[in-house]
């Protein structure tokens, strides 16, 4: 059963090949059986599983179910879920049980999707290897000394482990697209808005988007058709109907045409990276597709300018794990004071408190000008590149991150070097834009992303885009050793 795509799944619910319980016991005991090895789990919730999975079985027989009732999937740890601890991979969160669902748990619930269980992320979203996880690394199932890379890392590493058929992540400067590259699986940031954020723990609410990591393109439609809609509850989710993602999957690609910008094949790009998404391109062009070179100037200033707007948001956003309301409270406290600082002084690890203190230096009074306005200015400069871009071409192509996974402790003590593992992901953000990743090969053993980036609420495009790639490849399709 494990190796069978969503549509395959739901035929064989819907026929009794095999029943919700059945299939959802079986992850159960992968999970149980391998997630040692890869430490993607944060929470496994087997007995709610259970009772989720007798109810889509109950479902499945009055003939009302849907493309996801019945099918197992893991939630990264961000999200809340009622009843169930929602750490979002911090100390700070250890201890919080979720009084109420996120409204993208509320989807999946609906959708009678089972949620098997919680995901290892890095703490607060922040991080590109999961190594900044109170919980302790997720291993890459291609090679375990190395990352998944992050901050989804254990919800792309339990896709491509084929733990769970899929899984959700959220995505503030890559962390859908980057795991997902170097795991190889497929995964989608929708455009800003187009997946409810109510419930979903914030790190920068300007740029947090969640979506779906799945093995193929047809599998994140039918999650990202679960998981978006219009939510009073967010100021910026967006009143627009949800499109039927899967009609236009096999839609001719004949006369696309493809912007490549030229500042995402420089300098810094690994050969391997860069020889197999030049194959990958060469696949576009035999389905009919035009490569148009074109340029995003304003590139090399993304990062800079996304490691202030983040930490800004970041800081005011986290402001709220004080030790009083929720979450972890130091023991003792003399005073308010003292209570304020050794909660969080000993709640937070280090990254946290890193983005925290950029945080409130940007925002503070005779820096704000200097700083944050300043990146808001550029953030600007950076979205117009893309729309610009868009005038004379469908979408645009390139690597998702330099390099395949590094190896565990290659770059934890070097800040800025992990920071440019988004380089390619980190403007998509800041423009709001929908992007996506899918397997395009291997370079030493191990798998690498090719990002194909739309304008605005394109994500049926994308979709359809990745679809007919992976109709004439089969990267998509390669399972690391052990987890076949
Ligand atoms: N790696 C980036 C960061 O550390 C992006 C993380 C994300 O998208 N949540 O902030």
């Amino acid at each position: 059963m494990h190796t069978k795509n969503l549509t395959e799944l739901a035929k064989g619910l819907r026929e009794r090949e095999f029943s919700s319980v059945e299939f959802t016991q079986a992850c159960l005991e992968r999970v149980g059986r391998l997630d040692e090895q890869l430490n993607c789990f944060i929470t496994v919730t087997a007995e709610q599983a259970l009772r989720q999975a007798h109810a889509a079985d109950a479902r499945i027989q009055s003939g009302e179910a849907g493309p996801l009732t019945g099918i197992p999937f893991a939630h990264k740890d961000i999200f809340c879920t009622q009843g169930v601890k929602t750490s979002c991979g911090s100390k700070m969160l250890d201890n919080f049980i979720s009084p109420y669902d996120a409204t993208v748990t509320q989807y999946l619930n609906e959708a009678g999707a089972v949620m098997i269980g919680k995901t290892n992320m890095d703490e607060f979203a922040m991080g590109s290897s999961n190594e900044t996880s109170f919980y302790g690394p997720v291993k890459n199932p291609w090679d375990p000394q190395r990352v998944p890379g992050g901050s989804s890392g254990g919800s792309a590493a339990a896709v491509a482990a084929r733990l769970v058929p899929a899984s959700t992540g959220t995505d503030t400067g890559g962390s859908i697209r980057q795991p997902a590259a170097l795991c190889g699986i497929t995964g989608l940031k929708p455009t800003y808005g187009r997946v409810s954020r109510y419930g979903m723990i914030a790190f920068a609410s300007s740029l947090d988007q969640g979506g779906p990591l799945t093995r193929s393109a047809e599998d994140a439609a039918i999650m990202l058709g679960a998981m978006a809609g219009f939510d009073a509850r967010d100021s910026t989710s967006v009143d627009r109907p949800v499109e039927d993602y899967m009609v236009g999957l096999n839609d001719s690609l004949e006369g696309l045409k493809i912007g490549l910008p030229k500042e995402f094949f420089g300098a810094g790009l690994a050969g391997g990276v860069a020889d197999a998404v030049t194959a990958a391109l060469g696949e576009y062009e035999k389905l009919g597709a035009t490569l148009v070179d074109i340029s995003l100037p304003n590139t090399s200033l993304a990062v800079p300018t996304y490691y202030v707007v983040a930490p800004a948001e970041c800081s005011s956003n986290l402001s709220r794990m004080d030790g009083v309301r929720f979450g972890y409270r130091a023991s003792d406290p003399q005073d308010l004071e003292d209570l304020y600082t050794r909660s969080r002084g000993e709640g937070f690890g280090p990254e946290v408190k890193r983005r925290i203190m950029i945080g409130t230096y940007a925002l503070s009074a005779g820096y704000y000008d200097a700083y944050y306005h300043k990146a808001q200015q550029v953030r600007r400069l950076i979205r117009e590149d893309f729309l610009k871009a868009f005038e004379t071409i469908d979408v645009i192509m390139g690597p998702t991150a330099p390099t395949a996974a590094f190896r565990l402790g290659e770059k934890s003590d070097a800040p800025i070097t992990m920071y440019l593992s988004d380089i390619y992901t980190i403007a998509v953000n800041l423009a709001g834009l929908p992007g996506l990743s899918i397997p395009a090969g291997l370079t030493d053993g191990l798998p690498l992303g090719l990002q194909v980036i739309g304008n605005y609420f394109e994500e049926a495009r994308l979709l359809n885009i990745a679809h007919r790639f992976q109709q004439v490849t089969d990267w998509h399709e390669l399972a690391p050793q052990g987890f076949e």
